[in-house]
């Protein structure tokens, strides 16, 4: 029978693994501070840019950030 904290960390793995997947292909998610809307209302009622996003009501994921910076230190390292 097999332990179910090697079935929890193969699940584990592979939401991981697919979730880099997903990073891999489409490394943009919608912002979550604006909900994609790209402006937010200020207390006085005007109008701003989404300072999280720049005002492009999107965002680099995490997951793509990560690798991003594997890749770089994969190539620095091999200079
Ligand atoms: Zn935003």
């Amino acid at each position: 029978m097999v332990p179910i904290a090697l079935l929890a960390s193969l699940a584990a793995i592979i939401y991981a693994a697919s979730y880099l997947a997903l990073c891999a292909v489409s490394p943009w998610g919608r912002c979550r501070r604006c909900q994609g809307r790209r402006s937010h209302r200020t207390a006085i009622g005007t109008r701003r840019d989404c300072p999280r996003c720049d005002g492009t009501g999107i965002r680099v994921r995490t997951g793509r950030r990560l690798l991003d910076y594997i890749r770089t230190e994969y190539q620095a390292g091999n200079r």
